[in-house]
């Protein structure tokens, strides 16, 4: 290890944190020791027999003996105060090893979620980025337009206000995972009804379907799982949402739902697009976007939708699972616990 990196190493939050570990360990250590050295040597002190105690025998005799017993009881303090300092010192390595491990524990998790952190805010820069740089150039090409006529500059406002509707909806988005990481959702718990879920949510994808004469079969049973209405219909949104943006026009798509092991599954089928066998383990990050979607006309959008799809799964104790095949299409499912049984 060069020099620089012991440094770096002393410097950082695991040594740190372990050397306050260490700091502990080593006083509670050296209080007992110092403790157990005094008791000792008060103890041992006491065995020292009184002056004349060994007269009888002459005065040699009694100096002899009282040498003899000082000279024990020095050598037994020596004994102690050397094994006391091997047991710190061992103590030391040991009690440092541990503080590393613990403090790498303690750290590791923490460390995790800042990483995670400060990849979500540059990534979030990154997309707000884009269309704010767009914006201003439209703006300032427009401003510097020499005889900009009233035409021209409704257009410049109109493809701007759908720039700003969607930056709204980044936001929007953005602030609802950013909630949802930090508390959990704040969720309230019921039994809500799939069907009762299905009907709201294919009411708003209505406009979007519409527009590409899309046609959504509703084929859930009367099934009531347990949790948040508004989440869940979130969620279902985002899949109908991204089934109707993945599909040609007058495309059909399959909402059903099946019950298993105290779980239903609740499913949305398209034939659309489909996905690679490559992107599948990554359409659930965060800004992640198959290079298909991006190119693919009318199909905007960020790449937040099924990460928060599935953070909302994950609250409800569920998961989200898919099976796509690319220009077969793709079925999403969400699986969620079902709600308890009421008593009669
Ligand atoms: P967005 O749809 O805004 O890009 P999502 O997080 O909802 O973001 O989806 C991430 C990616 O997963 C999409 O960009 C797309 O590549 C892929 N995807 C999601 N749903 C489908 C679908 N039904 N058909 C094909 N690809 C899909």
């Amino acid at each position: 290890m060069k020099l620089r990196q012991v440094t770096a190493f002393l410097r950082s939050r695991t040594a740190r944190l372990a050397a306050s570990y260490l700091t502990i360990i080593m006083g509670l250590s050296l209080t007992f020791s110092y403790i157990l050295y005094k008791i000792s040597e008060y103890e041992l002190g006491r065995e020292i027999p009184p002056s004349g105690l060994f007269r009888l025998y002459g005065p040699d005799l009694d100096y002899g003996y009282r040498y003899f017993f000082e000279r024990r009881i020095e050598e037994a303090r020596g004994h102690l105060l050397g094994r006391l300092i091997i047991l710190n010192l061992f103590v030391l390595v040991i009690g440092g090893a541990l503080s590393y491990y613990l403090a790498r524990r303690t750290l590791r998790p923490i460390e995790h979620a800042m990483e995670a952190q400060n990849r979500f805010v540059a990534d979030a820069s990154h997309e707000l980025r884009t269309p704010l740089t767009a914006l201003l150039t439209s703006n300032e090409v427009a401003s510097r337009k020499p005889g900009l006529t009233l035409k021209q500059a409704k257009a410049v406002i109109k493809s701007n206000t759908e720039e700003i509707v969607k930056l709204k909806g980044l936001t929007d988005a953005l602030l609802s995972l950013a909630s949802g990481d930090s508390v959990g959702l704040g969720l309230r718990f019921q039994a809500v009804s799939l069907q009762d879920i299905a009907k709201e949510a294919m009411n708003r994808v209505l406009p979007a379907a519409q527009a590409k004469n899309i046609s959504v079969q509703d084929d859930v049973p009367d099934v009531s799982v347990n949790g948040d209405p508004a989440k869940l219909t979130q969620a279902l949104t985002i899949l109908l949402d991204n089934a109707i943006k993945y599909s040609p026009d007058k495309a059909t798509i399959n909402l059903s739902a099946k019950t298993k092991d105290g779980h239903a599954g609740l499913s949305v089928k398209d034939s659309g697009i489909g996905i690679a066998a490559k992107d599948l383990p990554r359409i659930f990050d965060r800004f992640y976007r198959a290079d298909p979607a991006r190119s693919k006309p009318g199909a905007d959008g960020y790449g937040i939708g099924l990460s928060i799809a599935k953070q909302i799964t994950e609250h409800h104790h569920g998961r989200i699972t898919v099976s796509s095949a690319p220009g077969k299409g793709s079925t999403f499912t969400i699986q969620l616990p079902l709600a308890p049984k009421p008593k009669r």
